[in-house]
């Protein structure tokens, strides 16, 4: 039986008249109907959430009553993991292992994470600022908050976002991807549960094109906190420029990994293979550019090689799969797109490239792991983010030539170093034009470390004490104290 999903709006269910079929990318089967906003839904949405900020009570209620209901969502993912691993893995085609032991655990930590430490980010300060007043900075939530999420991490980035937003006291509207939606609508029952008051979350789903405008020009919309691609990012910023509102951007990557002479062969070939080729590369810091010091690059290409054709492709709910389908057959053609001009323009193709041929897989979305060579720096596939498990290996000499090779591209998210020269390292971490740099690791994210890339990146951040205080406004409060008790203007007015 197919599942109905309706939207959630003002803590009520609503089945719209507008629906969406969404399939498994792993067998291209429909496997729910999903509602979807209308201008009148919208409409709704933007006044709940208006309403329920500025009539409360959820901004109102005191810091330790919100921790607890943070604490009750954590709860009710942790007590729903089972369930919100299946419907990921069966709606975004993400093996099954990794949403059961990543995206899921990971979105409970979130929320205990947030709940553990928000009080602390929201301290009034008094600011010596004079001998003729006092100052103090207040925190207070922005109001309104739109957020907007990818198709690549549907659970994890809601849950990034939501669980910031409404520690700091905000009412969201939340946006998950069209094309994944599922688990967005299953936290909507477990919010439910928790008790929010009505209006708090209200989550829609709906087509950017057809409802992105009205809801990110809206003036009842105080921020937006959107992560997807760039040229979407770019059209959110033109919409949100019509009435001035605070965004946060996470866009693209083209993401470099960094590989030296003296690190464990084993170790880094591994990890290599898994910061491309895990959600079938589908990852904003998906390391898509391997540059190998030429002492070693001969025998790490041939080990990466030998072991990406080893990935063991199957049907996302397979526990033994390694790599399920991309997406959606439009992001398939667009990765075979990338591949088929990387090889016009000289690549050289040293594994995959293809559909596989198993009869198993042939109605779902399945592309290789596919290793490139002889990608010229100035290639599309060298610059472009392509979003699929495609990487390519390069020589490098020394560490200047590897940082300008890292650093060419027009992104900034990530970059990973591979060295036991850990003050080399370092030194090189410095000089590299990215958010996060991992240094003989990958893909170590820490709910207490700000998360955000630089360049055409976007800016802002998530996670961490900067990225909850991207969700909360900053007020002075000054009071006089000067001696006659008089107010600075007074004097100047003379009366
Ligand atoms: P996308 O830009 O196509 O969509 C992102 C979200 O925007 C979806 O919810 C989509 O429905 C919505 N949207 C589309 N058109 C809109 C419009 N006109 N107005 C308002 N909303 C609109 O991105 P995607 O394909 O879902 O995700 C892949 C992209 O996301 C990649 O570029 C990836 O690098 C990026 N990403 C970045 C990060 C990060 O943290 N930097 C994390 C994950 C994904």
């Amino acid at each position: 039986m197919i599942a109905k999903c309706p939207l959630y709006i003002n803590g009520q269910f609503m089945e719209t008249a507008e629906k969406q079929n969404i399939t498994n990318p792993s067998t291209g089967k429909v496997i729910a109907e999903v509602s979807l906003a209308s201008a009148a839904e919208l409409e709704l949405a933007l006044s709940s959430a208006r309403e329920a900020f500025d009539q409360g009570p959820w901004p109102q209620f005191s810091l330790a009553e919100r921790k607890e209901f943070i604490f009750r969502i954590a709860r009710g993912i942790s007590d729903n993991a089972g369930i919100l691993a299946e419907l990921e893995t069966q709606n975004s085609g993400k093996p099954i292992k990794e949403t059961t032991f990543m995206d899921v655990p990971s979105s409970v930590k979130t929320f205990e994470f947030m709940a553990d430490n928000f009080m602390n980010y929201l301290n009034n300060e008094d600011i010596d600022v004079s001998s003729d007043a006092k100052a103090r900075i207040i925190r207070e939530p922005m109001g309104v908050v739109v957020l907007i999420v990818p198709w690549n991490y549907p659970l994890l980035i809601a849950c990034w976002k939501l669980a910031s937003a409404l520690a700091a006291g905000n009412t969201v509207i939340l946006k998950p991807s069209s094309l994944t939606p599922l688990t967005a609508l299953e936290l909507a029952r477990i919010i439910q549960q928790a008790g929010l008051p009505k209006g708090a979350v209200n989550i829609i789903n709906g087509s950017g094109a057809k409802i992105g405008e009205t809801l990110c020009a809206d003036k009842r919309v105080d921020m937006i906190s959107f992560t997807g691609s760039n040229e979407i990012g770019k059209q959110i910023l033109q919409y949100s420029s019509k009435n001035v509102k605070k965004v946060i951007m996470e866009l693209g990557g083209k993401s470099a990994s960094l590989i030296f002479n003296d690190v464990d062969l084993e170790v880094a070939v591994n990890s290599s293979l898994a910061s491309i080729f895990l959600n079938q590369g589908q990852m904003c810091t998906a390391m898509s550019r391997i540059f190998v010091q030429e002492g070693i690059y001969d025998k790490f290409l041939s080990s990466f090689t030998k072991k990406a054709k080893l990935i063991k492709l199957g049907l996302a709910d397979n526990h033994e799969t390694q790599m399920g389908p991309l997406i959606s057959d439009a992001q398939r053609k667009k990765v075979i797109a990338y591949v088929e001009k990387a090889k016009a323009e000289g690549a050289k193709v040293v594994c995959g490239g293809k559909i596989p041929e198993n009869a198993e897989l042939k109605n779902g979305y399945f592309f290789e792991p596919t290793v490139l060579v002889d990608v010229g720096a100035h290639s599309h596939i060298f610059k472009e983010e392509v979003f699929g498990p495609v990487v390519l290996l390069h020589k490098f000499s020394g560490s200047d030539e590897a940082a300008n090779l890292a650093n060419s591209v027009d992104f900034g998210l990530a970059a990973c170093i591979w060295s036991k020269d850990l003050f080399q390292a370092q030194e090189l971490a410095g000089k590299l034009n990215a958010g996060t740099v991992w240094i003989n690791t990958y893909g170590m994210f820490y709910n207490a470390l700000p998360y955000g890339g630089f360049k055409q990146s976007g800016f802002g951040k998530e996670l961490g004490r900067e990225g909850f205080l991207e969700y909360v406004r900053f007020k002075n409060v000054i009071i006089d104290q000067s001696a006659e008790g008089k107010p600075l203007v007074n004097y100047w007015y003379g009366f």
